[in-house]
């Protein structure tokens, strides 16, 4: 099959300003460490094995997207609790509507999903789709002509700051360590203890995510770190991209020792095409910027999820 033009340009882009820093394809039983086990230094406490604790197995990229492998010896127990309290519960209450029904297997299972009234519910089973819905519930809607469910519910409340953390420390996570040095500063900011201390004003924490509307499980899990290849132009300095199960989400990371003479502005840059992009015909995939600057707890955002009741031609 070939390469659509709109994927071409974009890849001739990322070949002629960056390198791939690290690059990581995830497969189930295949455990990857990141780091080494021995005189192990936490990446973001910055403590040894004598000042804190590395008993508890620290997954690079939390398990809730389905990460079983990647894990790491650069994370303190201490580290590990809190960014699972803070960051990665937010990153989960902003992602879970859509999880369910892509099956993307968590620590806890696969989260149900219940209507704001607590009155219909959907889950995804082994058999498919189970869904208990009210009458004259707006929870469901089914599209007959197209062969689409639409399911419409509340996010749980949640920090967007905080979820945007979350993929900040993912990319810190899997960053080679030569590179690291150059973000302390981000590195301290995703650790801020309570969010409210977070007086830093930024509103274009953006991210550009991709969705791959198909009607099946997808068990994948990957990420790319880019770095910039020279460093005067005028682009961010890193760019990850991380993508499981059908979503992708690209973000540039900001707050880079490197990127000083970009003076805070993030230059634009093209987001990496979602994986299935141009191989799924009659497929479209819907890529959305999100912002995800608002340091305060949301709780009136709504999450649409339109599920494809009939399988299109998959690849
Ligand atoms: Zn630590």
């Amino acid at each position: 099959m070939s390469i659509p033009d709109e994927i071409r340009q974009i890849v001739d882009f990322y070949d002629r300003y960056y390198d791939v820093a690290a690059k990581y394809e995830l497969s189930r039983g295949r455990k990857i460490w990141l780091g080494k086990k021995e005189n192990r230094i936490c990446r973001f406490c910055g403590r040894n094995a004598e000042q804190t604790k590395f008993n508890t197995t620290a997954h690079a990229f939390p398990e809730f997207i389905g990460n079983k492998s990647l894990l790491s010896n650069y994370e303190c127990d201490e580290c590990n609790n809190f960014f699972s309290r803070t960051i990665e519960d937010n990153f989960d209450k902003f992602t879970s509507t859509e999880r369910t029904f892509y099956n993307v297997d968590g620590k806890k299972g696969v989260p149900s999903i219940r209507s704001d009234d607590h009155k219909s519910r959907i889950e995804m089973t082994e058999r498919g789709l189970r869904i208990t819905s009210q009458e004259n519930s707006s929870f469901v809607a089914l599209d007959e002509v197209n062969k689409e469910l639409t399911v419409k519910r509340k996010t749980p409340k949640f920090v967007p700051r905080l979820a945007y953390k979350c993929l900040v420390k993912m990319a810190l996570s899997m960053m080679p360590e030569e590179d690291f040095e150059c973000f302390k500063e981000l590195v301290q900011w995703i650790m801020i203890r309570d969010f409210r201390g977070d007086k830093i004003e930024a509103d274009s924490l953006l991210v550009q995510k991709s969705f791959t509307p198909v009607s099946r499980v997808v068990d994948h899990v990957a990420a790319m770190l880019f770095r910039r290849r020279d460093d005067n132009i005028y682009l961010p300095h890193f760019i990850f991209n991380l993508e499981f199960s059908n979503f992708t989400y690209c973000l540039a990371l900001p707050f880079s020792k490197k990127d000083a003479h970009l003076q805070g502005k993030m230059t634009s840059y093209p987001s990496f095409p979602a994986r299935l992009h141009g191989r799924i015909p009659s497929c479209n995939i819907v890529y959305t910027y999100l912002n995800l600057s608002k340091n305060e707890v949301v709780s009136d955002l709504e999450a649409t999820v339109v599920v494809p009741l009939k399988a299109k031609q998959e690849a």
